[in-house]
């Protein structure tokens, strides 16, 4: 029999995730991110799902031709940029979007004399990641429109640092900087999904949307489900075995849990070989037929082991969530000191996907 690890992908609560995002700025356009193969949810699955956004936003080359491969004509945008001259070609063959968030592009931007390209210049607003500096961003943006391989309409863009932090003043300073440096009637984007959900002045003419796509939150204690979200993916497994061990006896590798008493003890056919973090913190939930029950020891490649004295009756084949509808991924990665992103985008290979 194959093996119960299982991540159901729900496309309803893409479809829904979307039309949320949607109706948070009506008049703006919708990029999907869809980088890491769709936050690990599988990028041409994914994709159709969200057909009906206006783009899709990719990290690498790669992602934008498997699009195309698949049929996919929506705008693409490479949201690192290209790294080569190489690469230019590859853009005007996919028909591909890029971002220039670098003088080395523009330098070989102007070595090349293709057909025109469509750039999305990036400003450095305040995350010191990607992008020019405001002070040199007219610059590089009346270089950029003086280019005859650049397309006229380029859109200006940003990125946010703390904007899942309420408190924070830094998403303020980062919208005023960008819109004190924008070229007049330029069009722009700064906005991912914090900034989507909690500040509309980040809206813009085009926003980019990831996580909250896939129903992911990102800041203290929130989950999408605040936001109106659905989970869009459920990572489930089955009990592979029910046994009683004695008071005192010590559980999995390195023995870290002692029974407190006789208890049953259930093992889950999930671990970090299939992407469950191993970090998690102990008593960490999984529910198991719908309940909430502990982890309790280490988790292993494989397997995990759960305190069965709540749910003494389960038995071999039971359903075990390990996060989706229920149990929300945040909670999960709160308690693996990390955001539910990261642990969309570990699931492995072995983990067999469907989509529901
Ligand atoms: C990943 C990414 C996004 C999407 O961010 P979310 O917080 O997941 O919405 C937007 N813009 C850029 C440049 C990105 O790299």
């Amino acid at each position: 029999m194959a093996r119960a690890t299982t991540a159901h992908i729900h496309i309803d609560a893409l479809r829904h995730n979307l039309a949320v995002v949607r109706a948070r700025a009506p008049h703006a356009k919708v990029m999907a991110v869809v980088k890491a193969d769709g936050y690990g949810h599988g990028l041409e699955r994914v994709a159709h799902a969200l057909a009906g956004a206006d783009g899709f936003g990719v990290a690498a080359l790669s992602d934008a031709q498997r699009l195309r491969a698949a049929g996919f004509s929506q705008k693409i945008l490479l949201l690192s940029g290209f790294d080569e001259p190489a690469d230019l070609e590859q853009l005007r063959q996919l028909d591909v979007d890029t971002v220039v968030h670098h003088r080395t592009q523009l330098d070989m931007l102007a070595a090349d004399h293709g057909s025109p390209l469509k750039v999305w210049l990036k400003m450095d607003s305040g995350m010191h990641r990607l992008g020019f500096a405001p002070a040199d961003f007219a610059a590089a943006h009346a270089r950029l429109r003086a280019l005859p391989n650049v397309a006229a309409d380029i859109v200006c863009m940003s990125h946010l640092a703390s904007s899942e932090d309420t408190g924070s003043p830094q998403t303020a300073e980062q919208l005023r900087t960008f819109g004190d440096h924008l070229p007049p009637s330029a069009a722009a984007s700064i906005a991912n999904s914090a900034g989507i959900l909690i500040w509309p002045e980040a809206h813009r003419q085009w926003l980019r949307a990831g996580g909250a796509l896939y129903g992911l939150a990102v800041g203290e204690g929130k989950t999408g489900a605040d936001f109106g979200l659905r989970p869009a993916m459920t990572l489930s497994t089955r009990l592979i075995s029910v046994q009683t061990v004695a008071k005192c006896e010590r559980i999995g590798y390195s023995g870290i849990y002692t029974c407190p008493e006789d208890m049953p003890v259930g093992v889950a056919a999930i671990g970090y070989g299939d992407g469950y973090p191993r970090v998690i913190r102990p008593g960490t939930p999984v529910l198991l037929n719908g309940r909430r029950v502990p982890i309790i020891g280490r988790v292993s490649m494989d397997l995990m082991t759960l305190d069965l004295r709540g749910q003494p009756e389960a038995a071999v084949g039971d359903p075990v969530v390990l996060w989706g509808e229920g149990l929300p991924v945040e909670e999960v990665a709160a308690a693996a000191g990390t955001i539910s992103y990261e642990l969309t985008c570990s699931i492995t290979r072995r983990v067999r996907f469907v989509e529901a």
